[in-house]
C-alpha cells in the first residue's frame, strides 16, 4: 500500500548536495481536517500537531472556525516535516485529508493529492436548514448526493466511517472525532501509545476512557476495513449515499438551559414547538418536524439540538479502495 509516513528516519541527507529523493523527503506532510461548528475539527488538529511538535518536527497549524457555534464551517490545516514555510496547505497538495460531515468531505476532495491522497469521511451529515426546502417530513435532503462509491473514484485510498454512530455506541457521540483520530492514526507513523498519549492531553479528564475506547476503534475499523477490501469475496459497501439514507429527526432538549425566550417557537417554520407549563419548550407535533435545524441554530442557549439518525446503518470500507 502506497501511503505517506512520518518516518524520521525519511529527513536523511546531506543537506548541502540534495538529491531529487532527498528533496522529496524534506516535503512536509499535510493533513487538511475539516466539518462544522461543535463537532471538534480543532482538537483532532491540535493534537495532531503537539503529537508531531513533540517528535522534533517543525509544525505549522492554520484554522478557520468563524460561524463554529451556529453550524458553519471549520477547517484547519496541519503541516509538520523536517522544514515547514507555510501554514496553509495549497490545493491538491493534502496527503490525508480528515472530514468530519460527509458534503465537508466533498467538498474539499480537490486539495487532496490525486496520485496517493487519503480520504477518511465520517458519513455524518449535518444538513444546513436551507437544504429542507421540502418541507414534508422524511422528504429527501437537498445534500450531496454522490454515493461512497462515486466519491472513490476521485481518490487513492478512501474511507467512509459511520463514526457518529460509532461513537455513540461507546456512549459518546462526541467522541466521534476520535475515533477519526484513530482511523487517521493508521496513515501515520506515530504509534499508538504516542497518540494515546497525546489525546489524552485534548479530551476532558472524565472522558478519557471512552476518548481511548473510540481511538482504538477507529484505528480498528480502519486495519479490518483495508483487510475486506483485499478480499475479492467480501461485500463490497453497503453505505447508501448519506443524502439518500433514510433518516429519522429526534429533537434532544436540555430543559435547565431553556429561559423560555419563545424564540424557537415563533420562528420554527412548522409551528410544531411550544412552551409547556413551566415554560420550557417541547416538541408538540413531532409528525411535523422536518428536521431543519432552525430551532437549533437560532435558540440563544442552546437548548435544543436536532439530530437526523440514520435508520439503517451499513458501514464499510469504500468499495474497491485501492491497497
Ligand atoms: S422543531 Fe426545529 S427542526 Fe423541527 S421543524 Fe421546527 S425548527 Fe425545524
Ligand atoms: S430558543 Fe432556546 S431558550 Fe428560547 S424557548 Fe427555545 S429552547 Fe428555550
Amino acid at each position: 500500500m502506497s501511503r505517506p509516513t512520518a518516518s524520521t528516519s525519511s529527513v536523511e541527507g546531506d543537506p548541502l548536495r540534495p538529491t531529487a529523493s532527498a528533496a522529496k523527503a524534506r516535503e512536509p506532510m499535510n493533513v487538511l481536517i475539516v466539518g462544522v461548528g461543535g463537532q471538534g475539527v480543532i482538537m483532532v488538529s491540535k493534537a495532531l500537531a503537539s503529537l508531531a511538535q513533540s517528535k522534533g518536527y517543525q509544525v505549522k497549524q492554520s484554522e478557520v472556525h468563524g460561524m463554529a457555534k451556529r453550524g458553519g464551517t471549520v477547517f484547519s490545516h496541519v503541516r509538520f516535516g523536517p522544514q515547514v514555510w507555510s501554514p496553509t496547505i495549497p490545493k491538491g497538495e493534502a496527503d490525508i485529508l480528515v472530514a468530519l460531515e460527509w458534503a465537508e468531505g466533498l467538498r474539499w476532495l480537490p486539495f487532496l493529492k490525486a496520485e496517493t491522497g487519503i480520504f477518511i469521511c465520517d458519513t455524518k451529515r449535518i444538513v444546513p436548514p436551507f437544504a429542507c426546502l421540502n418541507r414534508r417530513p422524511g422528504a429527501p435532503l437537498r445534500y450531496s448526493r454522490e454515493t461512497p462509491a462515486e466519491v472513490k473514484a476521485h481518490v487513492a485510498e478512501g474511507f467512509a466511517i459511520d463514526a457518529t454512530r460509532m461513537a455513540e455506541e461507546l456512549g459518546n457521540e462526541r467522541a466521534a472525532n476520535v475515533v477519526l483520530i484513530g482511523a487517521l492514526s493508521t496513515a501515520l507513523d506515530f504509534s499508538a501509545a504516542d497518540w494515546e498519549q497525546a489525546l489524552a492531553q485534548f479530551v476532558p479528564k472524565k472522558t478519557i476512557a471512552v476518548n481511548l475506547d473510540a481511538f482504538r476503534l477507529g484505528r480498528r475499523w480502519i486495519e479490518e476495513a483495508r483487510t475486506a477490501v483485499d478480499d475479492v469475496e467480501a461485500p463490497v459497501a453497503r453505505i447508501p449515499a448519506p443524502a439518500a439514507a433514510p433518516y429519522s429527526v429526534r429533537l434532544e432538549i436540555t430543559p435547565e438551559w431553556c429561559k423560555s425566550c419563545d424564540i424557537c417557537v415563533k420562528l420554527c417554520p412548522e409551528r410544531c414547538l411550544r412552551l409547556n407549563q413551566e415554560r420550557i419548550v417541547e416538541l408538540a407535533q413531532p409528525e411535523k418536524c422536518t428536521g431543519c435545524r432552525l430551532c437549533e441554530l437560532l435558540c440563544p442557549d442552546f437548548a435544543i439540538r436536532v439530530h437526523l439518525d440514520a435508520v439503517a446503518n451499513e458501514v464499510a470500507a469504500m468499495p474497491g479502495a485501492k491497497a
